[in-house]
């Protein structure tokens, strides 16, 4: 198996609860290095650009909003699999229906307020890390 890097963000409703360091656990648990880490207040142009694949979804402005009450954390994972493992950590968009042990199912307060966004594929995580860490050499 390859060694992948995706894209995952802490979301606002994980921050404002100090969930960050039990998150993180996770991801580093099952094997997966932070290699690139950085907190930040999103914009509403910047939450909208990066969802902007759901612009015309009913929930896009719910979204945007959420995305931005707080301070997300951006990091870059690194591992085996990264991109399919680290979803696979996140458990189901809706934590009604996450597996147990899974972040969603652990932590989540709703389908919207899910806890962690994390890339679907190797073409979304290389464009999801420029997003966020543009012009910065990571090494791992
Ligand atoms: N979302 C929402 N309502 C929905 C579906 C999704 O608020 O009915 C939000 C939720 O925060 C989700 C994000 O939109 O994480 C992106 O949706 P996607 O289907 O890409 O889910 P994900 O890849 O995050 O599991």
């Amino acid at each position: 198996m390859a060694i992948e890097r995706t894209l995952s963000i802490i979301k606002p409703d994980a921050t404002r609860r100090n969930l960050t360091g039990k998150i993180n656990d996770k991801f580093e648990t099952a094997g997966l290095s932070i290699i690139a880490t950085r907190r930040l207040q999103l914009t509403k142009a910047q939450a909208e650009a990066f969802y902007a694949v759901h612009s015309h979804r009913p929930f896009f402005g719910d979204l945007v909003s959420f995305m931005i009450s707080g301070p997300v954390v951006a990091q870059v994972l690194e591992g085996e699999n990264a991109i399919m493992q680290n979803r696979d950590i996140m458990g189901a968009t809706d934590p009604k229906k996450a597996d147990a042990g899974t972040i969603r199912a652990d932590f989540a307060e709703s389908i919207e307020a899910n806890s962690v966004h994390g890339s679907d594929s190797p073409e979304a995580a290389a464009q999801e890390i420029s997003f966020f860490f543009a012009g910065i050499d990571i090494t791992a």
